[in-house]
């Protein structure tokens, strides 16, 4: 989230990364926008606001034939090549300078085998368009709470959401995936293909080459009870609300943001940027449950004060996705901790910090785990955290980057004092230093890690990201 601004001029390109160059090699059905050309600043943007990265150039295709050869040309140009699916890497990785940066954005395509419970999506699908598309038929794959996330990147880094507790992270509901790795082969991953580079694909990021096609599960997930309940904030309502989440059924999982109400309509005038608890709620358990489940968050909030706004309802699944942040990129800083919970004293802390902010908005999100994510062995992914009971995130935002760095010491300590286990989340994370991948990789998950990056990216060819260097 914080971005360092680059300043505005273009590394020379390769001769062999020239927009000529790479237009005769890779014909005319894949575009090819370069510094000169007037889509270029367009073709360039990515999500969050104060990063401005100008790559070599960036390459639209269309298929996985495509991807193999833009890759080739870039390997053999010795050039970086950095992917961007949804774009919404908080960090910019969608981007980089000098990189040959290849836009999936044309491969969101998806393929459902209602029978099967099965789906492939292209590989710059978002979480949103799969998660209608799935929906039709009453199925869903886990994602996280926002659609406009692309599959690629969340997938690849592990996946929390709003189904988390009650079917896992996205990664546990990964079959399969279409890989061009980067001596531009296409290889295919699975438990029986490939299964070093399968693990690795759940959790360890775009470190291991393109993913063209994901294969998912489908699950049984048509309505659900959902939707944002919202309380003042007090030490006892934020410790109360991630304690309820903790002990709820699996069928149920909260993302918990605590934050100065913004001034939407439907949340009381008079509570307009005073701190509240704000409960992103899903129970996909059965709907005659939903209530019982629900019982102890509206108690919470009853002992707070009362609701200032119960928006929990019935609805579909895939519209509890729609949404998410308004009114353009946002610029700001973030850090990312694990925590096993948060007591009231931490609370209290937490309500001191966001309320003696003159940040323009400063919020901590909470996203209490457990549940169907615990099942899983550490060791069976690339993801290993799965004893943490709550990602936590704290971010500040500015209007420009540099204000937005000035926050930056504030949201480490804050993080620094709700962390109560070790780890990074690497979706989570606001950059891709070599102490936040060995933070998010700890001991032998670094060494298959290690292994797998040098057996398929010797050269380090995907290297914006967490990355894993193979040297
Ligand atoms: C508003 C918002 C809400 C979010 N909500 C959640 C949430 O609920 N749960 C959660 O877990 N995370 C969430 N995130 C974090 C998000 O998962 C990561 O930022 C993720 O990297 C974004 O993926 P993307 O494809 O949109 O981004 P991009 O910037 O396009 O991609 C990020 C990186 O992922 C890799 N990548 C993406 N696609 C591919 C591919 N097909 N093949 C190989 N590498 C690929 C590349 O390294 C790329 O640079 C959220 C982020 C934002 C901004």
């Amino acid at each position: 989230m914080s971005h360092p601004t680059n300043p505005p001029t273009t590394p020379a390109p390769t001769p062999a990364l020239s927009a000529a160059a790479l237009r005769a090699a890779l014909g005319a059905t894949t575009p090819v926008v370069a510094p000169d050309d007037d889509d270029y600043g367009a073709a360039r943007a990515i999500e969050p606001g104060g990063v401005e990265q100008r790559p070599a150039a960036v390459v639209r295709p269309a298929d996985t034939d495509a991807v193999a050869r833009a890759v080739r040309l870039a390997r053999d140009a010795g050039a970086e090549v950095s992917v961007r699916s949804g774009g919404h890497s908080v960090f910019g990785l969608g981007s980089a300078d000098g990189a040959l940066t290849l836009d999936l954005r044309g491969l969101d395509g998806v393929e459902i085998d209602v029978g099967g419970r099965t789906a492939w999506a292209g590989g710059g699908i978002t979480a949103g368009a799969y998660s209608r598309a799935a929906g039709e038929h009453g199925l869903a794959t886990p994602f996280g709470d926002t659609g406009t996330v692309g599959v690629g990147g969340i997938t690849l880094g592990g996946g929390v959401g709003l189904l988390s507790r009650s079917l896992g992270m996205t990664i546990d509901s990964l079959l399969g995936a279409e890989v061009v790795t980067a001596d531009g082969e296409v290889v295919r991953a699975d438990a029986d293909h490939e299964p070093d580079l399968f693990w690795a694909l759940r959790g360890g990021g775009g470190n291991f080459g393109v993913v063209t096609r994901f294969r998912f599960a489908l699950h049984e997930v048509s309505q659900v009870v959902g939707g944002v309940l919202l309380m003042p904030a007090t030490p006892e309502a934020v410790a109360g609300v991630v304690a309820a989440a903790d002990a709820a059924p699996p069928g149920l999982t909260m993302v918990v943001m605590v934050m100065p109400a913004p001034p939407m309509p439907m949340i009381p005038a008079d509570w307009h940027g005073r701190l509240v608890v704000m409960a992103n709620a899903c129970w996909s358990g059965p709907l005659d449950e939903a209530d019982a489940a629900l019982a102890p968050l509206r108690d919470v909030a009853a002992r707070a004060g009362g609701a200032l706004l119960d928006g929990l309802r019935t609805a579909p699944y895939p519209s509890l996705l729609e949404g998410g942040p308004q009114g353009g990129p946002v610029v700001a800083t973030g850090r990312t901790f694990f925590a096993d919970g948060l007591d009231e004293a931490a609370a209290t802390h937490l309500l001191e910090q966001l309320e003696g902010s003159d940040a323009m908005m400063r919020a901590a999100q909470l996203r209490v785990l457990g549940g169907a994510v615990a099942d899983v062995p550490a060791d069976a992914t690339a993801y290993a955290h799965r004893a943490a009971r709550v990602i936590g995130n704290v971010a500040a935002v500015a209007p420009d980057a540099a204000t937005a760095a000035g926050y930056t010491p504030w949201v480490d300590a804050l993080a620094a004092r709700l962390r109560g286990a070790d780890g990074a989340y690497v979706n989570f994370s606001v950059d891709g230093g070599l102490d936040v991948a060995r933070a998010a990789y700890p001991g032998a998950t670094w060494d298959r890690l290690l292994d797998v990056k040098r057996r398929y990216d010797p050269q380090n060819v995907f290297r914006g990201n967490v990355n894993v260097p193979p040297a």
